[in-house]
């Protein structure tokens, strides 16, 4: 027991023998650390390094890692898991031919999800939406985002964030959550979306924002949603009232959406596959996270890809998350939504595992997490893989073998590990 001459440090876990992917910015592919040692303090990383060198600890549990890979826990920056009912009809009708606007104009897309989300108590959208969110939890999902935007007035716009943050409460995860009013024209303002954004900007946000219920607005830029000047508006509202900005941007036109919200300062502009490649400079300049949802495309059967050479050339980071939802994006899964931006728009694994991580964090403003370096949380996964670019690679391969979130140990079912129990089971 680390005695003498020389001071132990204090820490509350000490994981021993792995391989790092610290996705630091430290030279080596993955930011990797080969023969790595991680220390945990309460909910923070106390020290990421080289075995080599490392202070002595002195740990209240140890693991040997068996030389698994230790990546950051994965943050998926987009989804709407908050929902009532499926989509699985209009799938059905889409397969007959009839495509996603049409079937928006006809009444369907986004307004029936709103119809069964209304109708749904709070208590059985907490439950099915904690049902979505323990799959993402499985992969390693440590940080999700849940938006608003499927209740489109004010009483049921306050009930999904609500159920945002019950999940904030009861699951072992961070949940950050955006108020997506501005999602779709509910039928009361059919025809008047003027009026609709009015309303958003004069009751919704100032509620939202007074009541502490999110963090971020979000709009959808597009002619099926709304149009660039009511986007603005939406978007002074936002900053009026301290709230971070983010956009469903170029997702099936080019509105320029993307520009307008970087230089509103936005944290994220989502999408993008319409985006002109001439436009990349501006996100580059505002520091907007560019947010790739394969999903969508993949399940729009989308042709037109967004200009990841363009990106990528800039230095604009990327992020990858789900888009879960009913309509376009029905996909449980952070790391098939890697996976998909590998295959479908040619990221690379390694910028794949950024986009889940680090990224992923940045577009949601949150700075302590999506890397693993000392003085950041203790979102971490150990992984059975023997190099990170599995992760992308192998499509339902892959489940971390260990999870801390915060510093606290869980089992991929979100249960949480008691310390007491795990040494208890460890001495039999
Ligand atoms: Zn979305």
């Amino acid at each position: 027991l680390n005695r003498g001459i020389t001071m132990s440090v204090a820490c509350d876990w000490l994981i021993t023998d792995i391989r790092i992917a610290s996705l630091t910015d430290n030279g080596a592919p993955y930011g990797q650390i080969l023969d790595g040692v991680i220390a945990i303090r309460g909910d923070a990383l106390l020290y990421v390094g080289e075995a080599a060198g490392a202070p002595i600890f002195a740990a209240r549990q140890v693991l040997n890692g068996g030389q698994r890979w230790a990546t950051p826990g994965l943050v998926d920056c987009h989804t709407h898991l908050i929902f009532g009912g499926n989509r699985a009809a209009e799938f059905e009708q889409r397969l007959q031919g009839i495509d996603y606007q049409q079937i928006a104009r006809q009444g369907g897309g986004i307004n029936s999800t709103v119809n069964a989300t209304r109708a749904a108590s709070e208590t059985e959208l907490l439950s099915s939406a904690m049902a979505r969110a323990q799959r993402l939890l499985a992969e390693g999902v440590t940080t999700f985002e849940v938006k608003s935007g499927y209740g489109l007035d004010v009483a049921n716009e306050v009930k999904m964030l609500r159920v945002g943050e019950q999940l904030a409460h009861q699951l072992p995860a961070t949940v950050c959550r955006t108020f997506l009013g501005a999602h779709a024209l509910p039928a009361e303002f059919k025809d008047s979306a003027d009026a609709y954004i009015d309303h958003v900007c004069a009751e919704m946000i100032p509620l939202i924002a007074e009541q502490g219920l999110a963090t971020a607005v979000d709009v959808f830029c597009e002619s099926i949603g709304f149009t660039p000047a009511q986007c603005e508006r939406v978007f002074v509202q936002a900053k009026a009232h301290g709230l971070a900005i983010k956009a469903h941007v170029e997702q099936l036109s080019d509105l320029k959406g993307a520009v307008l919200a970087a230089k509103y300062g936005a944290l994220s502009v989502d999408h993008l596959e319409y985006l002109a490649p001439e436009d990349v400079p501006v996100l580059k300049e505002h520091g907007a996270i560019a947010v790739i949802l394969p999903a969508a495309y993949y399940f729009l059967h989308e042709t037109c890809k967004p200009p990841i050479d363009a990106l990528r050339a800039q230095g604009v980071k990327m992020a990858v998350a789900t888009d879960l939802n009913p309509g376009t994006a029905p996909m449980a899964s952070i790391l098939l939504a890697m996976n998909q931006a590998c295959v479908l728009f040619g990221l690379t694994p390694e910028e794949s595992l950024r986009g889940a991580t680090h990224h992923g964090a940045l577009a949601l403003g949150l700075k302590k997490k999506g890397v693993l370096a000392a003085g950041m949380d203790a979102d971490l996964l150990l992984w059975d893989v023997s190099h990170p670019a599995e992760l992308a690679y192998a499509i339902n391969f892959h489940q971390p073998r260990y999870i801390w979130q915060a510093g606290i140990q869980r089992l991929a079912s979100g249960a949480i590990i008691e310390p007491a129990a795990l040494s208890q089971k460890e001495s039999v």
